[in-house]
């Protein structure tokens, strides 16, 4: 491989609304945008789901082009016409019904085999992020893992290793995933791999944010765990010798509305 082989490693925090990221509760991601650059017109595809934004992001295109509506979806004349994105087997089975046209844009995982580079994907999130970022991804010989559902790592030697050096459970792992599937990636990807383009998805500050909401303690937490990820990404590429040839992103897919109270809608109907 060439010396000027460039590296991309994305990663990906769901949910992180952009207005909520300060220098005191991220630390480490206000350095980076300080020292690199921060994309504020930077948006989501609609519907602003996880599963239809992943798909966005690794075709580079909208759901309009690549299939993929968003978390689930009607597709009309098919039976059943609900596609679910769920989990590994909704997405084979949703293509299947689809004469293997579930997703219809040529996704990273496709474009880089095409090239002869390696791709690899690992997330902290739920099983269906894995195919919505690395769609067939196993059937090109990439690379793809999830420390919460570890049966879906691929391929078998790489997944295997990655069980025994991080002493993840055959049950899977939803304790710092987040920083799990960075030390996957730190310890059993990069090294053997070096891929072109790595994505790294975690699943917070998404899930506490639904539990707990905008303004907990929780979020905070979490959002401070998530940039300690950031900061361990960071001082790991400044310590590699292709340092000058890797980019980072961070990004996140959506974020989350505010709710200033709840309603009853049937009181209220009532007394309307
Ligand atoms: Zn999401």
């Amino acid at each position: 491989m060439a010396n000027d082989a460039r590296h991309v490693v994305v990663l990906g925090i769901d949910g992180l609304r952009p207005d909520l990221v300060t220098e005191s509760n991220m630390p480490h991601l206000a350095a980076l945008a300080k020292d690199g650059t921060w994309n504020r017109r930077h948006t989501t595809v609609f519907p602003s789901e996880t599963r239809g934004a992943l798909t966005a992001l690794a075709t580079g295109a909208t759901a309009q082009v690549n299939g993929v509506a968003g978390n689930q979806f009607y597709v009309r004349g098919t039976s059943p016409d609900q596609v679910f994105t769920e989990t590994t087997h909704d997405w084979w089975a949703a293509d299947e019904r689809l004469a293997g046209n579930l997703v219809k844009a040529p996704s990273i995982s496709e474009v880089l085999h095409q090239a002869g580079r390696p791709f690899a994907v690992v997330t902290s999130s739920g099983p269906g992020a894995l195919p919505a970022l690395n769609w067939k991804g196993q059937q090109r010989g990439q690379t793809g893992f999830n420390v919460r559902h570890p049966q879906i790592g691929y391929p078998h030697s790489f997944a295997a290793r990655a069980h025994r050096s991080l002493k993840i459970p055959a049950g899977g792992t939803s304790a710092d995933g987040p920083m799990t599937a960075f030390r996957v990636f730190e310890r059993e990807v990069w090294p053997y791999d070096k891929p072109a383009a790595s994505i790294l998805w975690c699943t917070e500050v998404d899930s506490v944010s639904h539990l707990h909401g905008l303004q907990s303690s929780q979020l905070l937490a979490e959002m401070r765990a998530c940039d300690d990820v950031i900061g361990e990404l960071r001082a790991w590429r400044d310590a590699q010798p292709e340092r000058d040839s890797i980019t980072l992103f961070i990004v996140s897919d959506h974020g989350h509305v505010t709710i200033g109270g709840t309603v009853n809608v049937a009181d209220a109907l009532c007394q309307a």
